[in-house]
């Protein structure tokens, strides 16, 4: 998973290329029906950045609850596991996800403070002699 991810960063990057961003946070879009453990995620990441272009990058997660759609009444619902994801209204089961599987990333906190700006002049040019 953070491989995937990183490679989603690196593609990213090469959009900017040649400036590389100073990437400050990552924000992740996390279902709560994938099979990915925040925490760990993060601590994953966390050694996975170190050294790298992304080195200090913080990962922001975001969790989204699972949202399912009821086929026969077309109502949204929270599905819960210990009544196999059906839904209370119908006691149909999920056929439909609305949200929950998400895995993607949002938006990222960047800037380009180091390349786009030039280093001042050590000295400031001397203006012309007067004539
Ligand atoms: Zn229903």
């Amino acid at each position: 998973m953070t491989r995937c991810l990183l490679l989603s960063m690196d593609e990213w990057r090469r959009q900017h290329s040649p400036l590389v961003p100073k990437v400050e946070r990552v924000h992740l879009q996390v279902g709560t029906f994938t099979c990915v453990e925040p925490d760990q995620l993060v601590v994953t990441w966390g050694d996975a950045v170190r050294g790298s272009w992304l080195d200090g990058a913080e990962l922001v997660i975001e969790s989204v609850l699972l949202v399912g759609r009821c086929v026969p009444c077309q109502a949204t619902y929270r599905p819960d596991p210990s009544c196999g994801f059906r839904s209370p209204c119908c006691d149909h089961p999920m056929e439909e996800i609305v949200s929950g599987r998400e895995l993607r990333i949002r938006s990222v906190a960047y800037a380009f403070a180091d390349q786009a700006v030039p280093a001042p002049a050590a000295h400031p040019p001397a203006p012309c002699p007067a004539a």
